[in-house]
């Protein structure tokens, strides 16, 4: 028997969204928040069962039913205890998590109709904790001194890098992250746009880095200005967790495409999200690929005033942005191109970017993964008119930290080899994880690897 009245709807609580008219009109979050009532309501969706599959669609196993029953209670302190156990970044991941796959993919509501929405009822504890200054427990004193005296470095401060330094830190460790960027965040500040995730999230969740066994450095890129072999050797770390992400843009290696007005995905957004970019008003921008990176470049260069197609090989069903992006974008006025491969970036007799000639194409027969590639239609190549052009398919890793360590085992595609259990690399004292490892993947894997990484190196080191 329940200690609250279920909420036996099979539709979600909905909750407010923009209208796509006013969103586009700036940087403001699209998707809002509960309010109490609503965040209430849905938690009293939850069935309570006993196997709790959501579970095993989030990686690092906040224990869900209990935190929704807390809810359902409203009880909002011991929800944000039993999330912030495991997730001390429930704001983040409340916006940014892809739960339709994730943990509301599996949840056994979906047979009769909507999952409980987890994820937006994380965001309202996540808010309310928030606006109520309710902090995270600190770890209990014994494990305090677990590694009191050892040296840690981070590389990196994406989502895996914090995560393994504050655990590290609450673990007594002293730990030093490096960052190469002006600030900390990586792709959380750098990638996702604001209209996803506000600065001011992810700054207040962030203040987990004001520790006093955390030291930030930044402008500081590992590989560059200091090594992994001298941070162990010459400044005494005993450890050190690379999570340095995978932002190296693949580039398509067409003619033209080292123009001006070509940039990566990785440069436009970073240029949005540092306020380093010019007005595209009355300029037209096409938008190479179809992930969600794709469909972030395209938002983005609509508020700033563009008119956007994003051009894709393939067709709609194969695309691997997450729907609910592509279907903003949509919404939002963003034009799509299905079954064009770009061959060529035209420029003007100035030299300045005209156009994209893409090959009209049609799909192969599946492969024997079952993927369906363009192929040429035969049709005559059409230029796509543009001024801008953003390639978005796809980072590979950065290797500049590995490069000085030519013992570090690593993956044909760059991507560092760890042991799965320890998360050490090839080389002993030096771990790794996140996208550094797995290649581009989510947010909460990589603060899953970063915790993998923080037991891994308490474990090594106790041992020494
Ligand atoms: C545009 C975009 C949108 C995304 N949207 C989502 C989403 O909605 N949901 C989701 O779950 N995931 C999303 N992702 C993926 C997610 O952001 C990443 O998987 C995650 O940030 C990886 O975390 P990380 O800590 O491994 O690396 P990163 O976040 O990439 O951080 C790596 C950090 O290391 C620093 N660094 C690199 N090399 C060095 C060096 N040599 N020395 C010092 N510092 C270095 C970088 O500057 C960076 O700050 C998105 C990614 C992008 C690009």
């Amino acid at each position: 028997m329940l200690p609250y009245e279920a909420n036996r709807a099979t539709q979600k609580t909905p909750v407010a969204v923009i209208s796509a008219e006013e969103r586009i009109k700036g940087f403001d979050e699209v998707i809002g928040a509960y309010t109490k009532e609503q965040a209430v309501n849905e938690a009293r969706r939850c069935l309570q069962c006993m196997k709790a599959p959501c579970m095993q669609g989030c990686c690092i196993k906040v224990p869900i039913p209990d935190f929704l029953a807390a809810v359902a209670k409203e009880d909002f302190a011991e929800a944000y205890r039993l999330i912030t156990e495991v997730n001390v970044l429930p704001g983040i991941t409340g916006r940014v998590c892809f739960t339709d796959e994730q943990c509301e993919g599996h949840c056994i509501r979906k047979v009769t109709g909507d999952g409980v929405a987890i994820g937006k009822v994380q965001r309202f504890v996540a808010d309310w904790a928030k606006e109520n200054a309710v902090n995270i427990a600190p770890a209990d004193p014994d494990e305090q001194k677990r590694l009191a005296g050892k040296r840690i470095a981070c590389v990196g401060s994406g989502p895996s890098a914090v995560v393994c330094a504050h655990e590290l830190a609450s673990m007594g460790a002293s730990v030093v992250m490096f960052e190469a960027n002006e600030q900390t965040g990586g792709q959380l500040r750098y990638g996702i746009p604001t209209f996803r995730l506000p600065d001011e999230i992810l700054d207040y969740e962030y203040r987990l880095l004001d520790n006093k066994n955390i030291t930030v450095v930044l402008n500081t890129t590992i590989g560059q200005d200091k090594t992994l072999v001298s941070l162990l050797k010459e400044e005494g770390f005993d450890a050190i967790y690379v999570a340095s992400g995978a932002d190296k843009p693949n580039m398509l290696g067409i003619e033209g495409e080292n123009l001006k007005g070509v940039v990566t995905s990785s440069e436009f957004l970073t240029a949005v999200n540092t306020l380093q970019v010019d007005s595209l008003k009355g300029k037209r921008c096409v938008v190479i690929g179809g992930g969600d990176v794709a469909m972030d470049s395209a938002r983005c260069a609509l508020r700033l005033g563009a008119e956007v197609d994003i051009v894709y090989r393939r067709s709609l069903e194969e695309m691997p942005a997450h729907a609910i992006e592509r279907i903003f974008a949509e919404e939002e006025g963003v034009g799509f191109k299905y079954l064009y491969n770009p061959v060529a970036v035209v420029s003007d007799e100035n030299g300045e970017v005209c156009g994209i000639k893409c090959d009209p194409c049609v799909l192969s027969e599946p492969d024997e993964s079952g993927r369906r590639a363009p192929i040429s239609s035969g049709k005559p190549h059409e230029v796509i008119p543009c001024e801008t052009v953003v390639l978005a398919i796809g980072n590979g890793t950065n290797t500049v930290v590995a490069q000085s360590v030519p013992e570090l085992d690593m993956t044909k595609r760059g991507l560092i080899i760890i042991n799965e259990e320890t998360a050490m690399t090839s080389v002993a004292r030096i771990f790794a994880g996140g996208d550094a490892v797995d290649g581009p993947s989510t947010v909460l894997s990589a603060m899953q690897a970063g915790r993998l990484a923080a037991q891994g190196i308490a474990e090594y080191l106790a041992k020494m």
